[in-house]
């Protein structure tokens, strides 16, 4: 198996550990835009096709910026991830606003913007019709329940709180029309870190099929199918990355073999990966502050679950490696911790480690999305930086770190604005 190309060299790390302080979460331009025109060239065959950055993976706008840059739009689940678009301008077809339990307001918000609405629930229609207006474009989520079986991450669809099942689609569909739709789109989102070719497949037959079944049905043509995001990578060392090629050859035979002889064809293919599109690229640097050895032996370090949260969460796995130690022996099995009280705040448990000290700096892979954006400040540990590394081998802060003032930012007030008091008075008292 060819070792993959390390994505950031020890002396880069070195560099920016010198530059700025640990914990922080760095980032790969090039490696970024790469992996976007990897994407947009196996689907190059589809015209049309828009790869829509999921937002809430990375929402930081200088990343979803160089994504637009590189030739994604936006897929957006809030008004904050609306707000990082239009202060980016982003606007209009670019950005696909897929929200669950979304209040009228949030659709008003996401159609002052010209998003595509994409609907979770049949009920919505109403609201939207009466609150906001139908827009020309209107686009549902299909949740296939039992049809499809979900991952580990995403769950299982018919457990799932998202979308509409099969027989609500055609209804839906021909509701919006009356209400004066007239360009339709289909969507789901049934996976999360998944690998295997096979599951895009099923994706891809299944939401084609059921854009034959509405045309049957109502008459509507869909002119967008968006395939969701979901393209996991290879957290662990021994496994291989989705082949993007074979996604896009095998996503067109589909849909020569089932839209074109239902007179569907030209139909724009869309995603919305957020994970694949950043999450290798990125990783979380933190140094090594303690050891200890008791019932087990630990290794802690100065970052902790507000800095990267998907090893407490859902036990992920995140290759760790030690700076300038990648060679050096293994030397048994540690959990590598950080300081919230609360133990499921660990990196790593049972890790085979190089013996590494106090100081050293330790490289916690694969952060570059869902990695800082889900952080918390739990226990008043606060989230550090953000770094991008540029193509010119320059470093640029992109977010810093957490203060202690903004830590206390919410509840100190003015005393004219608010009746809660000042914490400093709040002491005085
Ligand atoms: C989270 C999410 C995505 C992105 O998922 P990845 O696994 O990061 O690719 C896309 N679409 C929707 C609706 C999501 O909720």
């Amino acid at each position: 198996m060819p070792e993959p190309v390390p994505v950031f060299t020890d002396s880069q790390i070195q560099q920016l550990a010198a530059e700025f302080p640990t914990p922080f979460h760095v980032y790969h331009a090039d490696r970024i835009r790469q992996r976007v025109s990897d994407l947009l060239a196996a689907f190059s065959w589809n015209e049309g096709f828009k790869q829509f950055f999921a937002v809430k993976a990375t929402p930081n706008p200088h990343i979803v910026k160089l994504l637009h840059e590189a030739g994604c739009g936006a897929d957006c689940s809030s008004p904050a991830e609306l707000v990082i678009c239009e202060r980016l301008g982003i606007t209009g077809e670019e950005v696909m606003f897929t929200s669950n339990n979304t209040t009228p307001e949030e659709f008003q918000q996401a159609a002052d913007l010209g998003a595509v609405i994409n609907l979770d629930d049949a009920s919505l229609i109403d609201q939207l019709h009466s609150e906001v207006g139908m827009p020309e474009l209107i686009s549902f989520r299909y949740n296939p329940g039992a049809e499809r079986e979900g991952n580990v991450i995403i769950g299982n669809p018919k457990e799932a709180k998202f979308g509409l099942t099969r027989e609500q689609m055609p209804g839906c569909y021909q509701k919006c029309k009356e209400l004066g739709a007239t360009r339709f789109g289909l969507h789901t989102m049934v996976v999360s870190n998944e690998l295997e070719h096979e599951s895009f497949m099923e994706t891809a037959r299944m939401l084609f099929e059921l854009a034959v079944e509405i045309k049957e049905k109502t008459g509507i043509a869909i002119e967008s199918i968006n395939l969701g995001g979901g393209i996991g990578i290879p957290y662990r060392p021994e496994q291989q990355p989705l082949d993007l090629q074979r996604l896009g050859s095998g996503v067109q035979e589909l849909y020569e073999q089932i839209l074109t002889p239902a007179g569907l064809t030209p139909l724009k293919i869309c995603m919305e990966n957020g994970r694949s599109m950043t999450g290798p690229y990125g990783a979380l640097i933190t140094r090594v502050i303690n050891k200890k050895h008791t019932h087990k032996r630990y290794v802690g370090v100065d970052a902790c679950m507000s800095n990267l949260m998907r090893p407490g969460m859902y036990g992920a796995y995140h290759h760790i490696t030690a700076v300038g130690k990648e060679a050096a022996p293994l030397a048994g099995e540690v959990d590598v911790v950080g300081s919230l009280c609360e133990n499921n705040d660990k990196f790593a448990i049972d890790r085979e480690l190089p013996e590494v000290e106090p100081g050293d700096l330790l490289v916690i892979h694969d952060a570059g999305a869902h990695g800082h954006s889900m952080g918390f400040q739990y226990n008043g540990r606060l989230r550090s930086a953000e770094i991008m590394l540029e193509s010119d081998g320059s470093a640029r802060q992109i977010r810093r770190a957490e203060t202690l003032d903004d830590y206390f930012s919410t509840v100190e007030f003015p005393e004219s604005s608010s009746s809660a008091a000042s914490t400093e008075s709040l002491v005085k008292q």
